[in-house]
Protein backbone atom coordinates (compact mmCIF):
# COMPACT_ATOMS: atom_id res chain seq x y z
CA UNK A 1 0.00 0.00 0.00
CA UNK A 2 1.22 3.40 -0.75
CA UNK A 3 2.36 6.20 2.17
CA UNK A 4 0.03 9.12 2.21
CA UNK A 5 2.92 11.02 0.58
CA UNK A 6 2.78 9.00 -2.75
CA UNK A 7 -0.90 9.04 -2.85
CA UNK A 8 -2.96 11.65 -5.22
CA UNK A 9 -6.39 13.19 -3.94
CA UNK A 10 -8.63 14.96 -6.73
CA UNK A 11 -10.05 17.81 -5.33
CA UNK A 12 -12.99 18.88 -7.91
CA UNK A 13 -13.72 22.16 -7.31
CA UNK A 14 -11.26 23.36 -4.57
CA UNK A 15 -10.19 26.87 -5.22
CA UNK A 16 -12.41 28.42 -2.67
CA UNK A 17 -14.30 28.15 0.74
CA UNK A 18 -14.84 23.96 1.32
CA UNK A 19 -12.61 22.37 -1.24
CA UNK A 20 -10.07 25.13 -0.36
CA UNK A 21 -10.12 23.91 2.79
CA UNK A 22 -10.56 20.06 2.49
CA UNK A 23 -7.27 20.01 -0.32
CA UNK A 24 -5.24 22.34 2.56
CA UNK A 25 -6.07 19.10 5.09
CA UNK A 26 -5.19 16.34 2.76
CA UNK A 27 -2.14 18.26 1.77
CA UNK A 28 -1.58 17.93 5.57
CA UNK A 29 -2.28 14.56 6.23
CA UNK A 30 0.46 14.01 3.14
CA UNK A 31 -1.77 13.67 -0.17
CA UNK A 32 -0.22 15.33 -3.31
CA UNK A 33 -3.20 17.45 -5.05
CA UNK A 34 -5.02 17.87 -8.45
CA UNK A 35 -6.87 20.54 -7.69
CA UNK A 36 -9.59 21.65 -9.96
CA UNK A 37 -12.14 24.53 -10.58
CA UNK A 38 -14.02 26.62 -12.61
CA UNK A 39 -12.71 29.58 -13.72
CA UNK A 40 -11.10 31.87 -10.42
CA UNK A 41 -7.40 31.27 -11.67
CA UNK A 42 -5.97 33.60 -8.93
CA UNK A 43 -8.16 31.85 -6.17
CA UNK A 44 -6.76 28.00 -7.29
CA UNK A 45 -3.25 29.67 -8.00
CA UNK A 46 -3.04 30.98 -4.10
CA UNK A 47 -4.04 27.23 -2.80
CA UNK A 48 -1.97 26.03 -5.16
CA UNK A 49 1.04 28.10 -3.35
CA UNK A 50 -0.21 27.20 0.10
CA UNK A 51 -0.19 23.60 -0.71
CA UNK A 52 3.31 23.90 -1.70
CA UNK A 53 4.04 25.19 1.27
CA UNK A 54 3.32 22.31 3.19
CA UNK A 55 5.90 20.20 1.21
CA UNK A 56 3.36 18.64 -1.45
CA UNK A 57 2.98 19.07 -4.87
CA UNK A 58 -0.33 20.41 -6.50
CA UNK A 59 -1.42 20.82 -10.64
CA UNK A 60 -4.40 23.04 -10.90
CA UNK A 61 -6.92 22.42 -13.88
CA UNK A 62 -9.44 25.05 -15.16
CA UNK A 63 -12.38 23.24 -16.41
CA UNK A 64 -16.64 23.36 -16.35
CA UNK A 65 -17.63 20.08 -14.69
CA UNK A 66 -20.88 20.59 -16.06
CA UNK A 67 -19.48 20.31 -19.47
CA UNK A 68 -18.74 16.74 -20.72
CA UNK A 69 -16.25 17.50 -23.43
CA UNK A 70 -14.29 20.06 -21.18
CA UNK A 71 -14.21 17.52 -18.32
CA UNK A 72 -13.01 14.83 -20.69
CA UNK A 73 -10.33 16.93 -22.30
CA UNK A 74 -9.13 18.20 -18.56
CA UNK A 75 -9.18 14.87 -16.55
CA UNK A 76 -9.86 11.66 -19.26
CA UNK A 77 -6.02 11.51 -19.77
CA UNK A 78 -4.56 12.49 -16.74
CA UNK A 79 -6.56 9.98 -14.03
CA UNK A 80 -6.05 7.09 -17.21
CA UNK A 81 -2.35 7.50 -16.58
CA UNK A 82 -2.73 7.85 -12.97
CA UNK A 83 -5.56 6.60 -10.63
CA UNK A 84 -6.32 9.19 -7.97
CA UNK A 85 -6.41 7.14 -4.58
CA UNK A 86 -8.87 9.99 -3.32
CA UNK A 87 -11.89 12.24 -5.39
CA UNK A 88 -13.49 14.63 -3.46
CA UNK A 89 -16.49 15.81 -5.78
CA UNK A 90 -17.29 19.17 -4.17
CA UNK A 91 -18.56 22.07 -6.86
CA UNK A 92 -21.95 23.50 -6.25
CA UNK A 93 -23.89 26.54 -7.00
CA UNK A 94 -27.23 28.21 -5.82
CA UNK A 95 -29.55 29.70 -7.72
CA UNK A 96 -32.38 30.21 -5.11
CA UNK A 97 -35.88 31.28 -5.96
CA UNK A 98 -39.33 29.97 -4.92
CA UNK A 99 -40.46 27.19 -7.58
CA UNK A 100 -43.52 29.25 -8.75
CA UNK A 101 -40.61 31.82 -9.58
CA UNK A 102 -38.10 29.66 -11.13
CA UNK A 103 -36.69 29.64 -14.46
CA UNK A 104 -35.66 26.96 -16.45
CA UNK A 105 -32.26 28.51 -16.62
CA UNK A 106 -32.15 28.67 -12.34
CA UNK A 107 -33.22 24.83 -12.60
CA UNK A 108 -31.02 23.59 -15.03
CA UNK A 109 -27.93 25.60 -14.23
CA UNK A 110 -28.09 24.33 -10.66
CA UNK A 111 -28.67 20.37 -11.75
CA UNK A 112 -26.09 20.65 -14.11
CA UNK A 113 -23.46 21.74 -12.14
CA UNK A 114 -23.82 19.77 -8.95
CA UNK A 115 -25.60 16.95 -10.10
CA UNK A 116 -24.87 16.02 -13.81
CA UNK A 117 -21.08 17.18 -13.11
CA UNK A 118 -20.71 14.15 -10.90
CA UNK A 119 -21.40 11.68 -13.39
CA UNK A 120 -19.15 13.86 -16.35
CA UNK A 121 -16.15 13.29 -13.90
CA UNK A 122 -16.94 10.14 -12.36
CA UNK A 123 -17.56 8.48 -15.78
CA UNK A 124 -13.79 9.38 -16.49
CA UNK A 125 -12.40 8.73 -12.88
CA UNK A 126 -14.02 5.33 -11.93
CA UNK A 127 -12.51 3.02 -14.53
CA UNK A 128 -9.30 3.96 -13.19
CA UNK A 129 -9.79 3.43 -9.78
CA UNK A 130 -11.53 0.38 -10.21
CA UNK A 131 -8.22 -0.94 -11.69
CA UNK A 132 -6.43 0.06 -8.88
CA UNK A 133 -8.92 -1.75 -6.11
CA UNK A 134 -8.37 0.81 -3.43
CA UNK A 135 -9.61 4.24 -3.13
CA UNK A 136 -11.94 7.04 -1.07
CA UNK A 137 -14.46 8.77 -3.03
CA UNK A 138 -15.69 11.60 -0.81
CA UNK A 139 -19.61 13.34 -1.88
CA UNK A 140 -20.10 17.16 -0.74
CA UNK A 141 -24.11 16.92 -0.34
CA UNK A 142 -26.31 19.15 1.62
CA UNK A 143 -28.53 19.66 4.53
CA UNK A 144 -30.71 21.13 2.07
CA UNK A 145 -30.48 18.02 0.52
CA UNK A 146 -31.39 15.53 3.22
CA UNK A 147 -34.19 17.95 4.60
CA UNK A 148 -35.17 20.42 2.22
CA UNK A 149 -34.75 23.69 2.11
CA UNK A 150 -37.96 26.05 0.88
CA UNK A 151 -36.44 28.56 -2.15
CA UNK A 152 -34.34 25.83 -2.63
CA UNK A 153 -36.33 22.78 -4.78
CA UNK A 154 -33.70 23.19 -7.61
CA UNK A 155 -30.32 23.25 -4.73
CA UNK A 156 -32.43 20.26 -2.80
CA UNK A 157 -33.22 18.41 -5.71
CA UNK A 158 -29.28 18.42 -7.05
CA UNK A 159 -27.80 17.57 -3.56
CA UNK A 160 -30.66 15.03 -2.60
CA UNK A 161 -30.01 13.67 -6.17
CA UNK A 162 -25.87 13.37 -4.90
CA UNK A 163 -27.19 11.42 -2.20
CA UNK A 164 -28.78 8.72 -4.51
CA UNK A 165 -25.87 8.30 -6.91
CA UNK A 166 -23.11 8.00 -4.33
CA UNK A 167 -24.89 5.39 -2.47
CA UNK A 168 -25.61 3.36 -5.66
CA UNK A 169 -22.38 3.77 -6.45
CA UNK A 170 -21.12 2.85 -2.78
CA UNK A 171 -22.98 -0.55 -4.12
CA UNK A 172 -21.38 -0.96 -7.11
CA UNK A 173 -17.91 -0.13 -6.38
CA UNK A 174 -17.29 -1.61 -2.53
CA UNK A 175 -16.33 -5.05 -3.68
CA UNK A 176 -13.72 -3.55 -4.87
CA UNK A 177 -12.41 -1.68 -1.99
CA UNK A 178 -13.85 1.23 -2.95
CA UNK A 179 -15.20 3.60 -0.53
CA UNK A 180 -17.94 5.90 -0.93
CA UNK A 181 -19.35 8.22 1.49
CA UNK A 182 -21.69 11.67 1.30
CA UNK A 183 -20.51 14.59 3.87
CA UNK A 184 -23.70 17.08 4.33
CA UNK A 185 -22.76 20.23 5.59
CA UNK A 186 -25.24 22.97 6.99
CA UNK A 187 -24.48 26.20 7.17
CA UNK A 188 -20.75 26.94 6.54
CA UNK A 189 -19.26 30.66 6.09
CA UNK A 190 -17.96 30.64 2.72
CA UNK A 191 -18.43 32.98 -0.61
CA UNK A 192 -21.96 31.15 -1.08
CA UNK A 193 -23.04 32.16 2.18
CA UNK A 194 -21.93 35.66 2.77
CA UNK A 195 -24.93 37.02 2.12
CA UNK A 196 -27.41 34.82 4.81
CA UNK A 197 -28.95 36.95 8.16
CA UNK A 198 -27.07 35.22 11.24
CA UNK A 199 -30.03 36.99 13.15
CA UNK A 200 -32.41 34.52 11.42
CA UNK A 201 -30.65 31.56 11.12
CA UNK A 202 -28.44 31.14 14.24
CA UNK A 203 -31.66 30.19 16.59
CA UNK A 204 -31.66 27.04 14.19
CA UNK A 205 -28.48 25.67 14.78
CA UNK A 206 -27.97 24.27 18.49
CA UNK A 207 -24.11 24.70 18.38
CA UNK A 208 -25.39 28.72 17.93
CA UNK A 209 -23.03 28.88 14.88
CA UNK A 210 -21.87 28.70 11.62
CA UNK A 211 -19.70 26.05 10.35
CA UNK A 212 -16.08 27.18 9.27
CA UNK A 213 -14.42 24.99 6.40
CA UNK A 214 -11.95 23.54 8.43
CA UNK A 215 -14.77 21.83 9.94
CA UNK A 216 -16.10 20.10 6.80
CA UNK A 217 -12.32 19.07 5.78
CA UNK A 218 -11.60 17.67 9.22
CA UNK A 219 -14.07 14.89 8.37
CA UNK A 220 -13.53 14.32 5.00
CA UNK A 221 -9.45 13.47 5.91
CA UNK A 222 -10.84 11.26 8.24
CA UNK A 223 -13.10 9.44 5.75
CA UNK A 224 -10.05 9.65 3.81
CA UNK A 225 -7.08 8.84 5.89
CA UNK A 226 -8.75 6.54 8.26
CA UNK A 227 -6.97 3.09 8.01
CA UNK A 228 -9.73 1.08 9.56
CA UNK A 229 -12.82 2.18 7.84
CA UNK A 230 -15.89 0.47 7.64
CA UNK A 231 -18.13 3.78 7.47
CA UNK A 232 -19.49 3.02 2.87
CA UNK A 233 -22.76 4.51 1.61
CA UNK A 234 -23.20 6.43 4.44
CA UNK A 235 -24.20 10.25 5.11
CA UNK A 236 -22.51 12.39 7.20
CA UNK A 237 -24.05 15.17 8.44
CA UNK A 238 -22.14 18.08 9.61
CA UNK A 239 -24.28 21.07 10.59
CA UNK A 240 -23.78 22.00 14.26
CA UNK A 241 -27.17 20.28 14.76
CA UNK A 242 -29.24 21.87 12.39
CA UNK A 243 -30.86 18.40 11.19
CA UNK A 244 -30.59 16.02 14.05
P1 LIG B 1 -17.81 28.15 -3.02
O1 LIG B 1 -18.77 28.91 -3.87
O2 LIG B 1 -17.00 28.88 -2.00
O3 LIG B 1 -16.78 27.32 -3.96
C1 LIG B 1 -17.30 26.54 -4.99
C2 LIG B 1 -16.17 25.77 -5.66
O4 LIG B 1 -16.74 24.99 -6.73
C3 LIG B 1 -15.13 26.66 -6.29
O5 LIG B 1 -13.90 25.99 -6.29
C4 LIG B 1 -15.66 26.80 -7.72
O6 LIG B 1 -14.64 27.17 -8.68
C5 LIG B 1 -16.15 25.39 -7.96
N1 LIG B 1 -17.16 25.33 -9.01
C6 LIG B 1 -18.39 25.88 -9.00
N2 LIG B 1 -19.03 25.63 -10.16
C7 LIG B 1 -18.19 24.89 -10.92
C8 LIG B 1 -18.25 24.35 -12.21
N3 LIG B 1 -19.34 24.48 -12.99
N4 LIG B 1 -17.18 23.65 -12.68
C9 LIG B 1 -16.08 23.50 -11.92
N5 LIG B 1 -15.95 23.99 -10.68
C10 LIG B 1 -16.99 24.69 -10.18
O7 LIG B 1 -18.68 27.00 -2.34
P2 LIG B 1 -18.63 26.36 -0.87
O8 LIG B 1 -17.22 26.13 -0.47
O9 LIG B 1 -19.53 27.13 0.01
O10 LIG B 1 -19.35 24.96 -1.13
C11 LIG B 1 -18.65 23.80 -1.52
C12 LIG B 1 -19.62 22.66 -1.64
O11 LIG B 1 -20.29 22.47 -0.39
C13 LIG B 1 -20.73 22.92 -2.67
O12 LIG B 1 -21.07 21.72 -3.31
C14 LIG B 1 -21.89 23.38 -1.82
O13 LIG B 1 -23.10 23.12 -2.46
C15 LIG B 1 -21.69 22.54 -0.60
N6 LIG B 1 -22.31 23.07 0.59
C16 LIG B 1 -21.97 24.32 1.05
C17 LIG B 1 -22.57 24.81 2.18
C18 LIG B 1 -22.24 26.15 2.74
O14 LIG B 1 -22.92 26.56 3.70
N7 LIG B 1 -21.24 26.87 2.23
C19 LIG B 1 -23.60 24.04 2.90
C20 LIG B 1 -23.87 22.75 2.32
C21 LIG B 1 -23.24 22.30 1.22
P3 LIG B 1 -14.34 28.75 -9.00
O15 LIG B 1 -13.59 29.28 -7.80
O16 LIG B 1 -13.51 28.73 -10.24
O17 LIG B 1 -15.66 29.40 -9.17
Amino acid sequence: MKNNNEKIALIIGGSRGIGRAIGLRLAKSGFNIWLTYRNNHAAAQMVKTEIEKKGRTCDILSFDVSDYSETEAALGEKVDALAPDVVVYNPGITRDNLLVWMTKEEWSAVLSTNLNGFYNVMHFVMFPMLREKIGRIIVISSTSGQIGQAGQVNYSASKAGLIGAAKALAREVGEKNILVNIVAPGVIETDMTEKLSKDTILPLIPLQRFGDPEDVASVVNFLCTEEHMYIHGQVIGVNGGLAI
